[in-house]
């Protein structure tokens, strides 16, 4: 039997559906659908003119249509007349191949067929900023060396609680919230869950961060990298794999640090296919104003600047802080929530298929101590040197989908064409007087 949106809507006083997608330059967008409309939605999908989105599509293409996926229902904390939905996109019958939650949806599957379910925790760092963007919301908020400030995080109690609240009464499991290094930085973190659903949660949680945070007076933004002598905004992921009977792979006794042969493959596969990858996992201009940035004022950018692996050690691209799991460190807060999975399993499965060996760890300080040149690839200096690496990828290419890259590039394309044509008040101060 198909599920009832109105049965759901009528035991919890839902009016609303917000059915929702996020496109390729990560962009959340809806549809309003009254509760009395939504089952005969559910069936058909929420019509949309795919160009006025970010999707690579054109103005004659017929309808698209956004299916709701019950799984991923989130009744609103801060309005429960409304219910959140992530919705699937279909056109002329058929899956859209470019759909970010698709592309996701496609890795799980060949995932699963190799007998892996892959669970990811995501580690969402943003800034609070006063309305206007110009600061930290919090004016008290100066310290060099803000991390984990008392009390700022304190003086930003009820935002933050609210947030917290919220995540917990979703069943999300929220176990710690803290000041990040930046001057009105802050990072939440919850309970790490199936792939698809952390890529949801996450999605919906930066939906609400901005919402409560705007509510409160304040703008939370996501940005990679908002004040050039801060720490930007990364975004962890923390990746395990799983047979299907749920026992986990990563875990070898006498494996290096603990880890197994497979995890090791993964590994592998994700330093393999790095600067292909950064394309998905730091996917705007300023991405890269992030990595390979120069000393912030607290004295650590906290973002790596190389292809490298490393144990507990928060200088490299991969981290190894326990026998479960690991932790990439490259995405950022622009990265599209099913991209940067989509992207990381990829690389994931392509290293065990392949077999592929990650080399030496290093556990040097990447930030005073960087190895020798040669001893490991150097990140991507921008985002068309990432696209270039994407396109390039015919192998990384190919397992994400063919027709995906060619229009996730176009998409990016118009954004570098656009940021390279603008001039910057830095060129003009120091070009006027060439
Ligand atoms: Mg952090």
């Amino acid at each position: 039997m198909p599920f009832s949106f109105a049965d759901y809507a009528r035991e919890r006083g839902v009016r609303f559906f917000l059915v929702s997608y996020t496109d390729l330059a990560g962009v959340q967008r809806a549809k309003l659908v009254p509760r009395a409309a939504m089952d005969a939605m559910a069936v058909s999908g929420a019509g949309f003119a795919g160009f006025a989105t970010w999707l690579d599509m054109t103005p004659a293409d017929p309808d698209m249509f956004a299916i709701p996926d019950p799984a991923s229902l989130i009744q609103l904390p801060w309005n429960s007349e409304v219910a959140w939905v992530a919705a699937d996109l279909v056109m002329s019958g058929l899956p859209l191949e470019q759909a970010p939650r698709t592309v996701l949806k496609r890795q799980l599957a060949l995932a699963a067929s190799r007998g892996f379910s892959v669970r990811t925790g995501v580690e969402c760092e943003f800034f609070l900023l006063d309305a206007a963007a110009s600061g930290a919301g919090d004016v008290r908020d100066q310290q060099a060396k803000p991390c984990y400030d008392q009390a700022a995080v304190m003086r930003n109690f009820q935002l933050i609680a609210r947030l917290s609240d919220a995540m917990e009464s979703l069943g999300w499991g929220p176990y710690q919230s803290d000041h990040e290094d930046a001057n009105g930085q802050f990072e939440m973190n919850w309970h790490y869950a199936d792939a698809l659903v952390t890529a949801d949660r996450h999605s919906f949680f930066k939906y609400m961060a901005k919402t409560l945070a705007e509510q409160a007076g304040l703008r939370a933004t996501f940005m990679p990298k908002p004040f050039a002598h801060k720490s930007g905004n990364g975004c962890h992921v923390h990746l395990s794999l799983w047979d299907l009977a749920g026992a986990n792979l990563m875990h070898h006794p006498q494996g290096p640090l603990g880890l197994s042969p497979t995890a090791y493959h993964a590994i592998g596969g994700l330093l393999h296919h790095a600067l292909a990858l950064c394309a998905l996992t730091n996917p705007t201009v300023n991405s890269f104003k992030r990595l390979n940035a120069p000393m912030t004022t607290s004295g650590a950018t906290w973002s790596p600047n190389a292809v490298s692996f490393t144990g507990n050690n928060r200088t490299h691209m991969i981290r190894i802080p326990d026998v479960d799991r690991f932790e990439l460190r490259l995405g950022d807060g622009a990265a599209n929530p099913y991209l940067l999975q989509a992207g990381i399993i990829a690389a994931v499965l392509d290293g065990i298929a392949q077999r592929r060996d990650p080399g030496p760890r290093h556990d040097n300080n990447m930030y005073t101590q960087p190895l020798p040149e040669g001893a490991c690839k150097r990140l991507p200096a921008n985002l068309l040197d990432a696209m270039r690496e994407l396109r390039a990828n015919a192998e990384f290419s190919a397992a994400l989908g063919q027709d995906f890259v060619r229009s996730y590039l176009a998409i990016k394309m118009i954004e570098w064409n656009t940021n390279a044509a603008h001039i910057s008040a830095y060129e003009l101060t120091s070009t006027l007087d060439c």
